[in-house]
């Protein structure tokens, strides 16, 4: 007991914070970033600075920002809710419908938060053990809601820590289950060409959620949406907080949408890049590494611990991410594609790696 404060609720009472990796390194490949520096003063003038009054709360609807995406998206701006990071509108998906008594359904592995959040709010969570690769399709979805009977299904697609895209059947067989609330969760879309956005139509029990931390390259903005049916938006809009959207984030934003053409170079530059760096680590027979349609790439080494080598790519200034905590995904790092030389940082820092052990 710590004085007298009463318990907290039951599950963060054994719960620790999301872990991130903050070591200090030169190369940071480790959280899937746009990894070249986005400058404000890229999208704001002296005048803007002037002009942003942070006396007064901003505005609650986000109206601008909203009506500009809904634009970009298909869609209408009232089926559009806005978050600090995908983050808090995956919280929001909790927190509509999630609860005790019900249970969420992912399959592993995948971003790790959305058991993590379905837990805050009390709920169940199956993880279905898929592993690697990444294999899974409609049959397998049905059998496994039939058994498991979820309230939430969760989908990363492309899905992190992997790469895969989920096809639109095996999605689509989740949603076609009664009393089944489905989200895909498209963080990472942009590097990889296809969206289930067009299919949310007439599906009002499919969410999808999109973020400006990856492809958009403002992680630090913190700016996520989710798109969903209007009456669907409208339950998550009565969970949201007032104002957690802040005026320079709304303005900023809504100058980083109309900014189309970095956005079609920055695919180009990343889908080029990971290519390249695919080719690569096939030409590193001690490493198994899997194809992948976003941001980042998963490999293993075949017989060295993932902590092994995650160390020893720092000693060499590389960080990247260990995910062998993460529920079935063995011992395997993920790093982001960044920069040409920052790739070729990572390549060489493998390679040397390996020719030290052979030694
Ligand atoms: N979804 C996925 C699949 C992610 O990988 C991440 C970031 N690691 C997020 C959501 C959250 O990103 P943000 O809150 O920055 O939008």
């Amino acid at each position: 007991m710590i004085g007298n404060l009463p318990r907290p609720r039951e599950w963060i009472a054994g719960a620790k914070p999301y872990r991130t990796e903050s070591q200090a390194a030169e190369v940071r490949l480790q959280s899937n970033e746009w990894t070249e520096p986005t400058p404000l003063a890229r999208y704001l003038t002296p005048r803007d600075l002037e002009d942003t009054l942070v006396n007064r709360y901003p505005d609650i609807a986000a109206a601008e920002l909203r009506a500009l995406l809904a634009r970009r998206w298909g869609v209408t701006p009232e089926q559009i809710i806005l978050g600090n990071g995908s983050n808090e509108v995956l919280l929001y998906t909790f927190l509509v419908f999630g609860g005790s008594d019900r249970t969420l359904l992912v399959f592993t592995p995948t971003y790790t938060m959305y058991a993590r959040l379905a837990r805050l709010t009390g709920m169940r969570v199956h993880e279905e053990g898929v592993g690697l690769p990444y294999m899974f399709d409609a049959a397998r979805v049905r059998e496994a809601i039939a058994r498991v009977r979820p309230h939430v299904v969760c989908f990363s697609s492309p899905n992190n820590p992997t790469g895969d895209v989920i096809d639109d059947a095996t999605i689509l067989a989740a949603a076609d289950t009664p009393l089944t609330l489905v989200l895909v969760d498209e963080a990472y879309a942009e590097f990889s060409g296809h969206s289930f956005l067009p299919r949310i139509v007439d599906r009002a029990n499919v969410v999808v959620a999109r973020t400006f931390s990856k492809a958009q390259a403002a992680a630090g903005l913190r700016l996520g949406a989710l798109v969903a049916d209007r009456r669907v938006a409208a339950m998550y809009e009565a969970a949201r907080l007032p104002y957690n959207v802040s005026t320079l984030t709304q303005l900023v934003a809504s100058r980083i949408v109309a900014d189309d053409t970095r956005l079609a170079q920055r695919v180009v530059n990343i889908t080029g890049e990971r290519a390249r760096v695919e080719r690569e680590l096939l030409t590193l027979p001690e490493l198994e590494s899997f194809p992948s349609a976003a941001n980042f790439v998963l490999f293993r080494h075949r017989t060295m611990a993932a902590t092994a080598l995650h160390a020893s790519l720092l000693e060499r200034g590389v960080l990247v991410r260990d995910v062998s905590s993460w529920r079935d995904a063995g011992e395997s790092l993920r790093a982001t594609i960044g920069s040409r030389t920052e790739n070729d940082r990572l390549l060489e820092a493998l390679r040397d790696v390996l020719a030290e052990r052979s030694r």
